[in-house]
């Protein structure tokens, strides 16, 4: 079979983005000796209550800043970010996106979309399950709290997708990687309430994200309250005229 590059697509709400996507992000590229890794902000996550509490600006540049910043600690690393969910209207289904990039005749890359255990685990309940899994290949990083092997048991039904990592280079079918890593157990959650509450960020997201979350006071107000809802229009429309 031809050689094609591998590309690595990292999904996620990135509010904001920490050391545990870093850390899931490498554990994929050197499981799966992946070429690039590509970081792709949600713009409306389907599954979330409440939109995400930092603006789609400040989750895209955090997520820059952070790119720039591993590759200057490691040669290793070619991350880039896309805008592609940003730039689409309605809720961000996978599926639309995977499609999407199955549509462009991306045949001639090896695609894993990468994504953690605990997001995994609820899979059943996506949008267009089970045929978003038919596009590409997923890689399934073990996340503190949500095991491999747990995953395995909570999904039997997938058993016959899953490949050993000798296994993919060989299958025509999209297949689903399960990856042992040792992530730190760090949340965006988490992040945000010792935000709001001023404490230290150090050790959880990189020291330019601290920077930057400091710099322009994200998370200040109450965690996870719900957001006002947006006027419909533009944003200075006048209201209820
Ligand atoms: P939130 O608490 O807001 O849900 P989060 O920390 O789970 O934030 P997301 O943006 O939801 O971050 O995660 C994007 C992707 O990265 C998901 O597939 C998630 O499972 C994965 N991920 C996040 N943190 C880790 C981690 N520590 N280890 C492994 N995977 C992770
Ligand atoms: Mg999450």
């Amino acid at each position: 079979m031809m050689w094609r590059p591998r590309v690595g697509l990292l999904g996620g709400t990135f509010d904001p983005i920490h050391n545990g996507h870093i850390a899931a992000a490498r554990a994929a590229q050197q499981a799966l000796a992946l070429d690039v890794v590509r970081f792709i902000p949600s713009a409306r996550p389907p599954h979330r209550a409440g939109s995400p509490r930092a603006s789609e600006y400040h989750r895209l540049e955090m997520i820059r800043v952070a790119v720039a910043d591993a590759a200057t600690s490691d040669d290793q690393v070619r991350w880039e970010v896309s805008d592609l969910e940003l730039r689409r209207d309605g809720l961000s289904y996978t599926y639309d996106t995977l499609s999407a990039l199955h549509a462009e005749g991306l045949s001639a890359l090896q695609i894993f979309f990468i994504i953690g255990a605990d997001a995994f685990s609820e899979i059943a309940t996506w949008y267009r399950y089970p045929e978003v899994l038919d596009f590409v290949n997923f890689a399934v990083v073990a996340r503190p709290g949500m095991t491999n092997d747990m995953l395995r048991n909570l999904l039997p039904s997938l058993a016959e997708r899953l490949a050993g990592l000798s296994q993919i280079a060989q299958s025509t079918e999209p297949r689903v990687v399960l990856i042992d890593a040792n992530t730190p157990d760090v949340s965006s959650t988490d992040i945000r309430h010792r935000a709001a509450r001023g404490e230290s960020l150090t050790g959880l997201v990189p020291s330019p994200i601290a920077a930057y979350i400091a710099h322009h006071l994200l998370y200040r107000d109450a965690p996870d309250a719900p957001t006002a809802p947006r006027p419909f229009g533009p944003p200075d429309a006048p209201v209820g005229k």
